[in-house]
């Protein structure tokens, strides 16, 4: 415990720590596009490592002896009141200008550093350059041509061109690693932080799918599948059974007189039978193969697979009796006193024509007559060898 204590005290430090950043960088945020979050996080982050190194070197001025760094120290204290003012801006919500006066400043500083103290701040053009197509991307790929341009040709002046360092050869050297390491180590802060953003919106992006997929399969008031995901399954059923020579069957159900039991009751009470009703049908047809889906409105499609006419007609029954011992009062419907529902019922085989589009229309049919017979009832389409016809049972 203790030994794993202290190993996972520098992943959590530097959780913390990445936090902190995400925290800070994410300054001036309020419900904005992932693409605008991004560059409100890298301008305020880029801004902070610059103060930060700013501050830096004017501390390193102050204990080495401010006179032969004067105009540094000045042009340094200008600076670092810019990149204050870009996390400003963020906050303010200006981020074009924040982000614009973040490169300009940098670039400028940069240079002017180079140039007055020798100093080779100039390594952290690399930084910039690695930013550009983070910031500009939108902005086509010309303008960032130019930019990148701008900052290579200062590059190379700043490299150039820089007077000869006032310190001595070991600072220098010290300074040049120094600067180097920041360089890189913002590149590879920046990376990370954009990498474990692009990861986050990966997963979110994901589970939003996964999320609106379910919702376009499911119906929302009972919970079963809707017409889109049977319609999906009836397809996907159809070539099985071809393929392994099955069966299939199609239990279409309506409940009867619904629209009576709306006008005298209420829609939200027909909802709720809607939804109770739905349980039985969900519950009867188990098997991976099986599916019960709202066709619509107060319809129910069963599909069973491999199921003998005789068995699908088993269950036709039994649902109906389960429905009418849900005992929900109906007092206008012609059929009972309770809520009940009527089911047409089509079967084929492989070696029937038509598709399942077909299968459909027959259970649809018979569920008319079954209508048409007093409702309360099933129906079965029935194919005979010289003529369909339908049988009331
Ligand atoms: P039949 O016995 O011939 O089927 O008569 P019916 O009144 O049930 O049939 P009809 O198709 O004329 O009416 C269906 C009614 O179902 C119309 C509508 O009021 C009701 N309905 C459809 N969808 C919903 C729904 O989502 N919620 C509620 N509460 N009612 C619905
Ligand atoms: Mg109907
Ligand atoms: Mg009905």
């Amino acid at each position: 415990m203790a030994a794993c204590g202290r190993r996972c005290q520098p992943a959590r430090e530097a959780c913390a720590m990445s936090k902190l950043l995400l925290r800070i960088g994410l300054w001036g945020v309020q419900e904005r596009s992932p693409r605008r979050v991004r560059q409100i996080l890298l301008v305020n982050l880029a801004a902070l490592g610059a103060a930060v190194v700013t501050v830096s070197y004017q501390l390193f001025y102050l204990a080495y002896g401010l006179a032969p760094f004067a105009q540094v120290v000045v042009l340094n204290g200008c600076c670092l009141a810019a990149y204050l003012l870009c996390l400003w801006l963020n906050r303010r919500g200006r981020y074009q200008l924040a982000r614009d006066g973040l490169v300009a400043t940098t670039s400028v500083h940069l240079y002017l550093v180079d140039l007055l103290a020798g100093i080779e701040v100039h390594l952290f053009y690399f930084t910039l350059l690695f930013m550009l197509p983070l910031l500009y991307h939108r902005q086509g790929a010309r303008r960032l041509a130019v930019l990148g341009a701008v900052v290579l040709l200062l590059f190379v002046l700043a490299h150039f061109g820089r007077t000869p360092a006032m310190l001595p050869e070991p600072i220098l050297r010290v300074m040049y690693v120094a600067n180097a390491a920041g360089a890189m180590g913002m590149i590879g802060v920046i990376a990370y932080l954009f990498n474990a953003e692009i990861i986050r919106m990966e997963n979110t992006l994901a589970r939003n799918n996964r999320s609106l997929r379910r919702q376009s399969l499911t119906d929302e008031l009972t919970g079963l599948m809707n017409r889109r995901s049977l319609m999906q399954f009836l397809k996907r059923e159809w070539s099985r059974m071809q393929r392994e020579q099955g069966s299939l069957s199609i239990l279409m159900c309506d409940i009867d007189d619904f629209k009576s039991y709306n006008d005298h009751y209420g829609h939200p009470a027909g909802d709720q039978v809607l939804r109770r009703i739905a349980l039985p049908l969900a519950t009867a047809a188990q098997r991976p193969t099986d599916m019960v889906a709202r066709y619509g409105g107060e319809e129910f499609t069963i599909v069973l697979s491999n199921t003998p006419a005789s068995e699908a007609l088993h269950l036709a029954r039994r649902l109906l009796a389960e429905v009418r011992a849900l005992q929900i009062a109906h007092a206008h419907s012609r059929a009972a006193a309770v809520v009940t529902m009527s089911v047409g019922m089509a079967s084929t085989t492989v070696q029937a024509p038509g598709g399942f589009q077909e299968l459909l229309q027959q259970a649809d049919q018979a569920l008319y007559e079954a209508k048409k017979a007093g409702r309360n009832r099933v129906a079965v389409h029935r194919r005979g060898a010289a003529e369909e016809h339908l049988s009331v049972v």
